[in-house]
């Protein structure tokens, strides 16, 4: 709940009271995974009124339960691929498996948790009038063949490949955003999300930030994936909850999509190198193959973002490293399930 502060005239001089001015309830899916907490814990801080939704297939309940005690936190365990109804002002649709070893653990749910929620979630915002924002992806532009990647380009994914189920699913969530914008006039928001890392990614995702910090700290090899050419630009968390927060509030008619993501771009070679760096590891590097499809270079171009949002991000790799690397020294892995053997 938001509060104002009224200023009164009484016989005792002026007095503060409190008031207040709106209720948002905002609907966020795939709450208790990486992004889906952070953004759950600025919303709470800020004083909305928040429900985290979430099946918990690639996250566990200890990523929220610092927010548990708060009267404006509510945890719902569902799936997304099943209607729910509730009453609601805005939902961020997060909800499904992002690291590569989660999403082609089981490919077909993948591709339903996309489809499905997607039409779940714009039927609650639908029926409810409410704004919808997906968090689709720089998977979009596949293995791409522009580079930079600006919004215009319509990609370059291979639809029957093992990484299909999330590009092609997340392609097909956009499609149904735009129509129900079109068809329904649903108040829909859809942003592409780079890489993006920091405290809270599963330890055992099998994501590259991820591996090798844990590779690091334990002293074990990096696995570095062919020949460690291949680039991304890594975007680190608070930034890019800033950027999903800005285009919620936005404008209506500011539909995206919209990139999100540091265009700092690095190969994956350097990344091992400051993670070992960083970490003061002794750890070595070894080679392994290539994944299938695995796309050569991604940086996206922030120019509609910067000029629409106002949006850039604010935290260095380095800097960004260091606060990682932090946490992951602060936690327990035992305390964590891995959700697939894919790591
Ligand atoms: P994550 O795996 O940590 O979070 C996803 C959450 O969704 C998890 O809590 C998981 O349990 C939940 N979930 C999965 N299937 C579900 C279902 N059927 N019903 C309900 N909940 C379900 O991943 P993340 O990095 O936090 O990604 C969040 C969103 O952002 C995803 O939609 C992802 O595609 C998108 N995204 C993330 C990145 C990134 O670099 N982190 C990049 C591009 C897009
Ligand atoms: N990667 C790697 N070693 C690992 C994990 C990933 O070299 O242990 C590489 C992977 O091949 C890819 C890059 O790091 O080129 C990013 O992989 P990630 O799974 O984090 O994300 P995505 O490929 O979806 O961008």
């Amino acid at each position: 709940m938001r509060w104002e502060v009224v200023q009164r005239t009484a016989a005792s001089g002026r007095v503060d009271y409190h008031r207040p001015v709106s209720i948002r309830r905002i609907l966020v899916t795939g709450g208790a995974g990486f992004l889906g907490s952070h953004l759950c814990e600025r919303l709470v801080r800020a004083g909305e009124d928040v429900i985290c939704l979430d099946n918990f297939f690639t996250s566990q309940k200890s990523n929220v339960a610092h927010l548990l005690s708060e009267p404006n936190f509510e945890l719902i365990r569902h799936d997304i691929t099943h209607p729910i109804f509730l009453e609601v002002d805005e939902i961020y649709n997060l909800a499904c498996p992002a690291a590569p070893g989660h999403y082609q653990y089981n490919p077909i749910k993948t591709m339903k948790t996309s489809v499905l929620g997607a039409i779940n979630v714009l039927g609650l915002a639908k029926r409810c009038g409410a704004k919808v924002l997906q968090a689709s992806t720089s998977e979009v532009y596949g293995d791409p063949d522009q580079h930079p990647q600006r919004e215009t380009y319509w990609g370059h994914v291979n639809p029957i490949g093992p990484r299909a189920c999330y590009d092609e699913g997340k392609r097909a969530a956009e499609t149904l955003f735009f129509d129900y914008r079109r068809m329904n006039r649903v108040r829909t928001k859809v942003v592409r999300i780079f890489n993006t890392y920091g405290p809270r990614m599963h330890p055992f995702d099998g994501r590259v930030v991820s591996n090798f910090i844990r590779q690091a700290l334990r002293g074990e090899d990096i696995t570095l994936f062919g020949d460690g050419e291949q680039t991304r630009s890594f975007c680190y968390v608070d930034d890019l909850i800033d950027g999903l927060m800005r285009m919620m509030a936005a404008p209506d008619e500011e539909a995206g999509p919209i990139n999100l993501g540091n265009p700092d771009e690095f190969t994956i070679r350097r990344l091992a190198e400051l993670c070992i760096e960083r970490t003061g590891s002794k750890a070595g590097i070894v080679h392994r193959p290539m994944p299938e499809d695995d796309p050569r270079q991604r940086q996206p171009d922030i120019t509609l973002a910067r000029d629409r949002l106002g949006w850039a991000p604010t935290v260095g790799l380095e800097a960004g490293l260091d606060r990682t690397i932090a946490w992951f020294r602060s936690i327990r892995l035992e305390d964590y399930r891995a959700p697939t053997p894919n790591y």
